[in-house]
């Protein structure tokens, strides 16, 4: 695709030698000037390699050599720009599908995807799927949001009171379905709002489609389907991203008014931030882990606590003891639905790289370029996990002394 399209008759043409005769003849060594490719000659190339002054024929195949000057150093052509792919634009929708995603920390989670994915199978052509986010959030066009309706962000947590404010998007929207995720916070939220709006919740749904919902019953013995609800949570890992072209995830004005604060019947609700270094491997959001490459493991547990990282291993380390069985990941250990996942020193089997398939970034330090590893990684260093572990420590004590610095005086963490 990238290279121009050849014209053997002009090329033809150039080669014409003038005047001989009455049939026309041609300089058959000229021929390849018009093709644009720079002609390669392997004796040539081969002949530049040798290394003189020896009886035997030597050569030196390092690039110093090189007799194909031309053709490296032959500038590369342009490679045509990349084409954006085009945003599609429901202009106007026939009826929402509104979701009310988690987004933890202002990103959309893979369960959130899932959903919005779900939405838009419901949505079809002629609707739109409008995602209802409490403050900023990323990338809602690409996983398939057609509209947008931004809540300001409430301070602190408080349930009922979040469920008042998406009751109010929610009447301001006036959207066909509404899709949760079937998770902690989305379920607690659906259930809230069904019984604010005084509607039936079909929970739990695992599969999702323009003529109905379906979801298992009786210890999945039986199957349950509905026609499209109105309000519905998604479980997880049942239906696929939405995988089509971006969406314009245009902003909606919010049009309602802000709902009175609810009658508080819950005194105090707070999160309690669990312990990484404790919390089940199946559950961790960033792991960072050990493999046969790793030889430091007293750095390793310290690069784990300061990046308040769950830890993990590769079987060869948890088969010689060297970490425990429960830290195992892959196809025999653990199987991860961790956010981010570091491997340190590990090959990337694939009995371990099961165990990382469902992991959004994964970051890989390992020595040998090839690793399958590296392959798998978003990032990669081709480095010494030796090295990179006390730099990287170094880094994060530096950024948090930087943090500390930047705090107004008085408001240290105490000691
Ligand atoms: C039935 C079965 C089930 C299995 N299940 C699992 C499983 O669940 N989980 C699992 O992990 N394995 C499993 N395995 C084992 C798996 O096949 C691999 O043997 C194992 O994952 C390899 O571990 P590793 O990558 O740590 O070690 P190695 O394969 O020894 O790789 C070490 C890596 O470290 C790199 N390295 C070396 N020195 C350095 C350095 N100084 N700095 C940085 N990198 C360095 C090397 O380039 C290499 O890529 C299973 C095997 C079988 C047969």
């Amino acid at each position: 695709m990238s290279r121009p399209r050849r014209d053997p008759r002009a090329e033809r043409a150039v080669s014409l030698v003038a005047g001989e005769g009455s049939r026309p003849r041609y300089d058959r060594t000229r021929r390849a000037t018009g093709s644009g490719r720079p002609r390669r000659d392997p004796r040539a190339e081969r002949e530049a390699q040798r290394i003189g002054g020896l009886a035997r024929a030597r050569y030196d195949l390092s690039q110093r050599g090189r007799s194909v000057g031309e053709a490296v150093t032959t500038p590369p052509r342009a490679a045509p720009a990349a084409e954006a792919p085009k945003t599609l634009v429901v202009e106007a929708p026939a009826f929402l599908v509104a979701v009310v995603p988690d987004a933890p920390g202002g990103r959309l989670s893979g369960h959130d995807r899932q959903v919005i994915g779900a939405a838009r199978a419901l949505a079809g052509r002629e609707g739109a799927v409008a995602v209802i986010v409490e403050g900023a959030c990323e990338g809602l066009g690409a996983a398939g949001a057609d509209r947008m309706l931004r809540l300001e962000p409430a301070e602190g947590y408080d349930p009922a009171a979040r469920a008042a404010r998406i009751e109010a998007a929610l009447a301001d929207l006036g959207a066909r379905h509404v899709l949760f995720p079937e998770s902690l916070d989305g379920g607690d939220l659906a259930r809230r709002v069904a019984v604010g709006l005084g509607e039936a919740l079909f929970t739990n749904a695992e599969a999702v489609a323009a003529k109905g919902l379906v979801r298992p019953a009786r210890g999945r013995r039986v199957e349950q389907s509905l026609t499209p609800p109105r309000l519905a949570t998604v479980a997880p890992d049942a239906v696929a991203d939405y995988a089509g072209p971006p969406r314009e995830a245009r902003a909606l004005p919010f049009e309602g008014s802000a709902p009175p604060p609810p009658a508080k019947s819950i005194l105090s609700a707070t999160r309690i931030p669990a312990d990484p270094a404790t919390v089940p491997l199946s559950l961790a959001e960033f792991v960072v882990s050990a493999g046969n490459g790793l030889s430091d493991l007293d750095t390793f547990r310290h690069v784990v606590s300061a990046l308040h990282a769950t830890p993990g291993a590769s079987r060869v380390l948890c088969d010689a003891g060297l970490m425990p069985r429960h830290a195992q990941v892959g196809a025999s250990g653990t199987v991860l639905a961790a956010t981010c996942y570091f491997a340190l020193g590990i090959s990337g089997a694939p009995q371990h790289l099961q165990g990382v398939a469902g992991c959004e970034h994964v970051v890989a330090v390992n020595t040998d370029l090839h690793a399958a590893m590296i392959e798998r990684a978003g990032l990669a260093v081709v480095q010494d996990a030796q090295t990179v572990m006390p730099a990287l420590l170094r880094l994060l004590a530096e950024e948090a002394a930087e943090a500390t610095a930047r705090e107004p005086a008085g408001e240290g963490t105490a000691p």
